[in-house]
């Protein structure tokens, strides 16, 4: 009891993670966790530009620093750039100075690949405590979970059920986690002409709060994620 009071009470003190964006408005935001599947990022990046789309790709530390030319590649087509933390370490079971460090060493190697100091935070298996919020809170960035899993992981996951569970929880303002795959690729163009065909625009999450004219949103869901997931 004493512990859950004390972690109502440190996510009262720091912003709530994002997990989607009150809005009116058909806008939705695709997130891309990236610490594998380098080969898939380019023909995702295609998927988007053909259609007009963005997304934020959530970065791993190390993985920018072994691919910074896919890194530098996101930011020139105009992706957003986001962190995933250095080495995608289960960051639940980690002390603050450890969260802090997972995020600090990963915004040096982002910026030295990109140009790019995140301030959008994805943490790693959307694992979250009092420490992943406070670490959060000294390195100045906004923690960002999803409201649509497509579970993209999952090998078993085709293309259609990637589809099928973007298009059933679809809402103004959602997030939606995808990961560099084979299925993601080939589900992206089908998905995204029919997002446009029901009038959404696909954006990254800091253009969906500029959309949706609020920098700081209050009043998304709190407390642990709650299910566990390959984040
Ligand atoms: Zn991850």
């Amino acid at each position: 009891m004493l512990a859950l009071l004390a972690h109502l009470w440190l996510q009262a003190a720091h912003l709530p993670e994002l997990r989607e964006v009150p809005t009116t408005r058909p806008v939705i935001a695709l997130t891309v966790n990236v610490v594998w599947g380098s080969e898939y990022v380019q023909p995702i990046v295609a998927a988007l530009k053909a259609q007009g789309a963005h997304a934020t790709f959530f970065l791993g530390g190390q993985w920018a620093e072994k691919h910074p030319d896919l890194a530098r590649m996101l930011r020139q087509e105009g992706m957003e750039i986001g962190s995933h933390g250095d080495g995608h370490r289960h960051v639940g079971s980690l002390g603050v100075a450890d969260n802090v460090r997972e995020i600090a060493v990963a915004d040096e190697k982002i910026a030295r690949a990109t140009g790019v100091h995140p301030t959008l935070y994805a943490p790693a298996y959307g694992e979250l405590s009092p420490a992943v919020f406070e670490a959060a809170k000294q390195e100045g960035v906004r923690v960002v979970m999803w409201s649509i899993d497509t579970i993209d992981w999952r090998t078993w996951h085709t293309p259609d059920i990637i589809k099928s569970r973007v298009l059933a929880r679809l809402k103004p303002g959602a997030i939606v986690l995808m990961h560099p795959t084979d299925r993601t690729a080939a589900a992206l163009p089908g998905l995204l002409k029919e997002l446009k065909a029901r009038g959404y625009q696909v954006v990254g999450v800091q253009e969906l709060l500029r959309s949706a004219g609020r920098q700081a949103p209050a009043g998304e869901q709190g407390g642990m994620s709650r299910h566990r997931t390959i984040a």
